[in-house]
């Protein structure tokens, strides 16, 4: 008889239902010869481009045309394109009817647009072990640097504890937050940190940089204020990300770039060059746009949305194995901001006794066709704190880490290649 198509099963969701990426069958040459397929196992700087990003792009180019001016079929198309890109990114981060979507180049773009959208007067507070990016936009504000704790309640405390102080004194402020660790995955409670922050009448600013990508995430359940991510660790290509952000604040900030706008940014400029900048949000997005990024952003968006439950399942099972196979390994320390037991993405960062950190992400590539990061993960404060504290110097670390593009035979190799390189020593 004709063979019948097997029934999906309805708990869980086949391994192909995961989205593909573009790449998966690169081989790579390996200094002992010979060729492997390219283990990318470095999902945490940038994630491989999906299939169906790839191909949206591509169905896209042919409607290339500068957006809002112009009354060519082209430049309507286009313009309709990026509009519905932001209402997707809008969806995506589940933003309430008053914020706006701006389209950036990336997370560290969108944090120094906050930085430059926060009223004058305005003190910032951050973790120290953030990113560079959540950490550095703020130059000429008051900044008070809270010391990263011990565990997710204590920074839910130590917020509560600076920000009593700085309320009682009537400054305007600003809590920047991160959702997910670079350094290590682990998650951070932002709810409970937005809660805080709210109660004391603080602006939240989250970096869902490391989030995003992994997880749903709802600007209106966290209750935060602004929201960034970059489109480049969402299977996206560069140069586009996102900041979504209170519509009243925005709006009324002079334009954090200055100059032309193809989104109608200058509502009129006289003789004198004196500017009245657009009421719009368009008034933050000076030049003309990235459309192209904007799409592509918006499509993946749109394809994890219908997809988080399969990407959840293959994250954890590659995360977990690898959590557990690299701290079996002799001589290897992973890293940890929590001493509690804390939900993270996939991203395991580690020491090892006497090898340097870039001698072994070399050798890995070399030897066995795997790509990783090393150094200190644009956190070097965190690093270097979470390395002293696994009682490794040096200040720089392995990371590894997990997504669409990564699979089983992947975190095997690496763990394999991994105990083989330790055993032969420095
Ligand atoms: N925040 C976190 C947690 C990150 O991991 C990164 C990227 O490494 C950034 C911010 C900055 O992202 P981008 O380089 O896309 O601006």
């Amino acid at each position: 008889s004709a063979p019948t198509t097997a029934r999906p099963s309805r708990l869980a969701p086949p391994v192909s239902a995961l989205p593909p990426v573009v790449g998966a069958d690169l081989r790579v040459p390996l200094v002992t010869g010979g060729d492997v397929p390219y283990a990318n196992l470095d999902h945490a700087a940038s994630a491989p481009c999906l299939e169906a990003v790839r191909d949206a792009v591509d169905a896209v180019l042919p409607w290339y045309a500068s957006v809002h001016r112009g009354a060519g079929l082209l430049s309507q198309a286009s313009t309709r394109i990026y509009e519905n890109a932001r209402a997707t990114v809008r969806r995506f981060v589940d933003a309430p009817p008053d914020h706006d979507v701006v389209f950036t180049r990336n997370t560290t773009d969108a944090m120094n647009l906050v930085a430059a959208v926060l009223p004058v007067g305005t003190v910032v507070v951050t973790f120290d072990t953030d990113h560079h990016a959540a950490l550095l936009p703020w130059a000429g504000r008051r900044v008070r640097r809270v010391r990263a704790p011990r565990t997710r309640g204590e920074a839910v405390a130590a917020l509560e504890a600076e920000l009593s102080g700085l309320v009682a004194d009537g400054d305007r402020v600003a809590v920047v937050l991160t959702a997910a660790s670079n350094v290590t995955g682990e998650l951070w409670p932002v709810a409970e940190l937005a809660e805080v922050s709210r109660r004391h009448g603080a602006l939240s600013v989250l970096d869902a940089a490391q989030w995003a990508p992994h997880r749903p995430v709802s600007v209106s359940e966290l209750g935060v204020d602004f929201l960034a991510f970059s489109g480049h660790k969402a299977y996206a290509p560069f140069g586009c990300g996102a900041l979504t952000g209170p519509a009243r604040l925005l709006r009324s900030a002079p334009p954090y770039l200055r100059g032309g706008g193809a989104s109608a940014l200058v509502e009129s400029v006289g003789a004198d060059l004196r500017v009245t900048w657009a009421a719009g949000v368009e008034r933050q997005e000076a030049g003309t746009p990235n459309v192209v990024g904007a799409h592509a952003l918006a499509v993946a968006c749109e394809t994890l949305s219908g997809h988080w439950r399969g990407v959840a399942e293959h994250e954890d099972r590659l995360a977990g194995a690898l959590r557990e196979g690299v701290a079996a390994v002799p001589g290897v320390r992973p890293l940890r901001l929590f001493d509690d037991a804390t939900p993270s993405v996939g991203v395991v960062s580690f020491g090892v006794d006497g090898i340097d950190p870039g001698l072994l992400a070399a050798a890995l590539s070399a030897e066995y066709g795997i790509g990783v990061r090393d150094g200190a993960f644009c956190a070097h404060v965190a690093t270097e704190r979470l390395l002293a504290r696994a009682g490794v110097g040096g200040g720089r670390a392995v990371r590894v880490s997990v997504g669409l593009g990564a699979t089983e035979e992947h975190v095997d190799r690496l763990l394999a290649a991994l105990r083989a390189v330790v055993a032969s020593g420095p």
